[in-house]
């Protein structure tokens, strides 16, 4: 099963209603628009069952970005090793 880290398109609005909703703080204010750092976007793997940014986006900017996949197992170890102990929540397919 194969992820993607996601990013924001040219329909964003700057209504900022996505920053706030980001676990991994990856959302900032751009030049022209929002922006997401893919270094930091994990799709919300571990914190959510899907991406927070998508779910509260009012004109459906963002989206997946095909230059970034990554596997299901990739993005779960990745949140373990930032939450040691803790149980992640199930990633919606
Ligand atoms: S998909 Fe999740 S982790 Fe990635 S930018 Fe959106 S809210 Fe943040
Ligand atoms: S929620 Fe959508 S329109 Fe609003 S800043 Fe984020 S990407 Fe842009």
């Amino acid at each position: 099963m194969s992820y993607f880290k996601y990013k924001i398109t040219d329909e964003c609005i700057n209504c900022g209603a996505c920053e706030p909703e980001c676990p991994n703080a990856a959302i900032s204010e751009g030049e022209i628009i929002f922006v997401i750092d893919p270094d930091k976007c994990n799709r919300c793997v571990g914190d959510f069952p899907s991406s927070q940014c998508a779910s509260v986006c009012p004109v459906d900017a963002c989206v997946p970005d095909e230059r970034y996949p990554m596997s299901k197992d990739e993005a779960l170890t990745r949140w373990q090793s930032t939450h040691p102990g803790q149980t992640p929540t199930a990633p919606e397919d």
